[in-house]
């Protein structure tokens, strides 16, 4: 059995992730500070409280635990915050992950799977995204994944680290049995606020109607988030049958504009969503769309949800 350490495990991705993982016999430890507002109560982990970002709390838990691997999802998240504010964002993100790579250097812990995103491309230049595509991220969120992706890949070739990196497109959807979902306080994301619209009456804000795309709104590409907890399972065995470090974009390869979500939701929910538009949001592109062809011929993964 395997021992796995998940930063950020109490988070939305992180928590399907460390739920299929223990399903699938590790033994999970998940590292939160609980700083979106959600608490942790599930009997599939042992739960430390406290920041990935901490030697302390870190040396403690390589010292009790022979940790196998780390899987990394602890991150500041919004786009548009980090806009506002990058300097948090560079310190949260690329700071503390200096800390906790260093950290599993010195524990001899030699595998990391990192939560990178679509982000570190930029806007696109061709579609759908391979791994391959050129980098230019256009949001400091954008620029501190690409960042820490960098500082992995250096340490493949200083120190022998094996990774996997995972760019998700946009996480999506629940697993409602095991009663794991979407919740961020405050909450920023397209889905959980229309559906909150929705569901209290109120307004939904469109952030920019007038992008080169066919309804003027912005295109995303929304994977499963169960989804991308078995591209992670799957990753693990890669790792440990000896596969190379590398890197997949994991999507649908389907995009979805914000209008034909909003038409999605009113249609389920047998509503009709109020909404008002406002400005872009800076730091938006107008498409994302993957090709995760990479991923599903090295790993064999694929989308069972659409
Ligand atoms: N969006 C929006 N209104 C909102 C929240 C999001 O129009 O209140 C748009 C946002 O501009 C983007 C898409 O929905 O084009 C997805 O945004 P989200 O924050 O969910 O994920 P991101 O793409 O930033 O990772």
């Amino acid at each position: 059995m395997k021992t796995l350490l998940i930063t950020g495990g109490a988070g939305y991705i992180g928590s399907h992730i460390g739920c299929l993982l223990a399903q699938h016999n590790y033994t999970v430890i998940v590292l939160d500070s609980l700083v979106y507002g959600q608490s942790f109560d599930y009997p599939w982990a042992t739960f430390i409280y406290g920041d990935f970002g901490d030697e302390q709390i870190l040396n403690s838990i390589f010292t009790q635990y022979k940790i196998d691997a780390v899987i990394h999802c602890a991150a500041s998240i919004e786009v548009g915050e980090s806009v506002k504010n990058p300097l948090a964002f560079y310190e949260n993100n690329v700071a503390k992950t200096i800390k906790l790579l260093r950290v599993m250097l010195n524990h001899h812990v030699k595998t990391i799977l990192f939560s990178s995103s679509c982000a570190v491309f930029g806007i696109p230049k061709v579609l759908p995204l391979t791994e391959h595509h050129s980098f230019d991220p256009i949001s400091p969120y954008g620029m501190t994944k690409y960042m820490m992706e960098s500082i992995i890949k250096d340490m493949h070739n200083a120190y022998g680290l094996s990774y996997v990196i995972f760019r998700f497109f946009n996480a999506a959807g629940a697993w409602p049995e095991e009663k794991l979902g979407e919740q961020h306080i405050p909450e920023t994301h397209l889905i959980p606020l229309l559906l909150r619209a929705a569901y209290e009456h109120k307004s939904f804000t469109i952030f920019g109607d007038q992008k080169p795309t066919s309804d003027g709104t912005c295109i995303r590409d929304f994977v499963h988030v169960v989804d991308i907890a078995h591209a992670h399972r799957l990753a693990l065995s890669y790792l440990e049958q000896g596969g190379t470090s590398d890197i997949f974009n994991l999507g649908t390869g389907s995009g979805i504009s914000v209008k034909e979500m909003i038409a999605a939701v009113d249609r389920i929910c047998k509503t009709s969503v109020q909404v008002a538009v406002a400005d872009d949001r800076p730091g938006d592109p107008a498409v994302l769309v993957a090709d995760s062809g990479h991923a599903r011929k090295t790993l064999g993964w694929d989308f069972r949800h659409s």
